[in-house]
């Protein structure tokens, strides 16, 4: 019964995050039946160290961006990270791959789950890891796609646009991100 109760809560607050910079996602995802296994991520702390999720990138290469004003009276919720188009993004953090698609503003994106039912974005990706789906299994490093301008970042430097969505909210993910050793 406790597990039921985990998993219809982690439905729920799925389906209930603001994806303010991003509209769409949410209705894509509340089609997505979560696995056992995500729910079980709820219980879990969520993660305090980050890998920057574009390879050969540091945390001083990254310009801060959360925050920064956006069309339409937006603001940005998460960072830009800025590499040559086609560059590995890799997975932040371990979880599960929760929708892998296609959304007007991000472009190709990825959501990756992690503990403390914490949502990772990845967006403006150019194309997908091969093979990458919903439900899968991921750790730090898992290639999940590459870089790109997908989404409303046509025409501008290739980036990956990275959020973080608590079920409180978007966080700033710059004072989390790591360099990967
Ligand atoms: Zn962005």
């Amino acid at each position: 019964m406790k597990k039921f109760v985990l998993l219809a809560g982690a439905a729920l607050l799925v389906i209930t995050f603001k994806y303010a910079d991003h509209p769409g996602v949410a209705s894509k995802l509340s089609g997505v039946t979560l696995p056992f296994k995500v729910a079980m991520l709820y219980a879990k702390e969520p993660d305090v160290e980050l890998s920057v999720p574009v390879e050969g990138v540091s945390v001083k290469q990254i310009k801060n961006t959360w925050h920064a004003p956006r069309s339409g009276g937006r603001l940005h919720e998460g960072q830009d990270i800025f590499a040559p188009r086609g560059t590995a993004v890799r997975s932040a953090t371990a979880g599960y791959v929760m929708s892998v698609g296609e959304n007007a503003l991000g472009g190709n994106t990825v959501f990756v789950m992690g503990a403390g039912g914490r949502n990772y974005y990845y967006a403006h990706l150019d194309s997908y890891a091969e093979g990458l789906a919903v439900s899968d299994y991921v750790t730090p490093g898992t290639v999940l796609g590459y870089v790109g301008t997908t989404g409303n970042a046509a025409g501008a430097a290739p980036h990956l646009h990275f959020g973080v969505y608590t079920p409180g909210g978007a966080v700033d993910p710059l004072p989390l991100l790591k360099d990967t050793p």
